[in-house]
């Protein structure tokens, strides 16, 4: 039996990334779950890919800083020796809803950091490492999957830094996909519609009406993604099932991305 999938996962403690630590757990992968400074929700993550069938540890660390970004793979190799997967998840929403023409220079600095010069320095960190590592009998040296978002092409005029930084993720995605094609290294993005986390808590209401409610839903499927939906797409790749495609987009979103007359 081939040897386990070894991931490292950004932001795993909560939401999207928890999901997605289970369903990889599910398909007997060892994961490394960081998270932010949540540590109670990073244990209970932890526990729970134990209890669907993986094993994993927790490593704490702030996407944006440079050093944490090398802790997280100097722990993933010590911990694993390798890292077959790195999954660029850790997001953050602005604080306020600002319009755009009064959203701040601090929101979108911190909205950079995190949601893009982090997973861009760490994709760079983990490409090298996994440049190193030995190709499997099938070809497979290494995936990375980026988390985006619909709003790396849908317009919300009160929270464009997150817009620009999530386009800016797609970008990156093409770039390294260019970069690493021939060293047996793909790279996806993976775009989520409107997902129940503790992101989309606070405009629950809004969406609940927007998706449910509405004569016509903003989604063809009429219900909420969950943090699983997700997962099994990152399971998808981690499992290889698309190799000869890189730079690929797959939308979660219920046909949010479909337009409709
Ligand atoms: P969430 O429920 O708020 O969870 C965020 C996770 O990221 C937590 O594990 C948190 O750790 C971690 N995190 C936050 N800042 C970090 C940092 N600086 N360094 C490392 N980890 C950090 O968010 P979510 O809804 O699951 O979102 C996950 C990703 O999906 C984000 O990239 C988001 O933009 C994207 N997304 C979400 C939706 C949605 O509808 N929810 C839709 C499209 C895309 P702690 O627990 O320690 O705080």
């Amino acid at each position: 039996m081939a040897p386990s999938k070894t991931v490292l996962i950004t932001g795993a403690s909560r939401g999207i990334g928890r999901g997605i630590a289970i369903e990889l757990a599910r398909a007997g992968c060892r994961v490394a779950l960081n998270y932010a400074g949540n540590v109670e929700a990073a244990a209970e993550a932890l526990a729970l890919v134990k209890a669907a069938g993986g094993d994993g540890f927790t490593v704490q660390g702030d996407v944006a800083v440079a050093a944490d970004r090398q802790r997280l793979v100097s722990e993933t190799i010590a911990k694993f020796g390798r890292i077959d997967v790195l999954v660029n998840n850790a997001g953050v929403a602005p604080k306020v809803r600002a319009d755009l023409l009064d959203s701040s220079e601090e929101s979108f600095d911190r909205l950079y950091g995190i949601n893009l010069k982090g997973p861009f320095f760490l994709s760079q960190l983990v490409a090298k490492q996994m440049l190193k590592q030995e190709r499997d009998a099938e070809g497979f040296r290494g995936r990375i999957v980026n988390i985006t978002s619909i709003s790396a092409y849908a317009a919300s005029i009160n929270r464009g830094d997150y817009c620009m930084v999530k386009a800016g993720l797609s970008m990156m995605t093409k770039l390294l996909a260019d970069r690493l094609a021939n060293d047996s290294i793909n790279v996806y993005e993976i775009r989520p519609g409107v997902i129940a986390t503790d992101m989309t808590g606070g405009v629950k209401e809004k969406y609940d009406k927007l998706i449910i409610h509405d004569e016509r839903g903003i989604t063809p499927q009429r219900r909420w993604g969950q943090p699983e939906d997700v997962g099994r797409a990152v399971r998808a790749i981690a499992e290889d099932r698309f190799p000869f495609s890189t730079g690929a987009v797959f939308d979660v979103d219920g046909g949010f991305h479909l337009h409709r007359l």
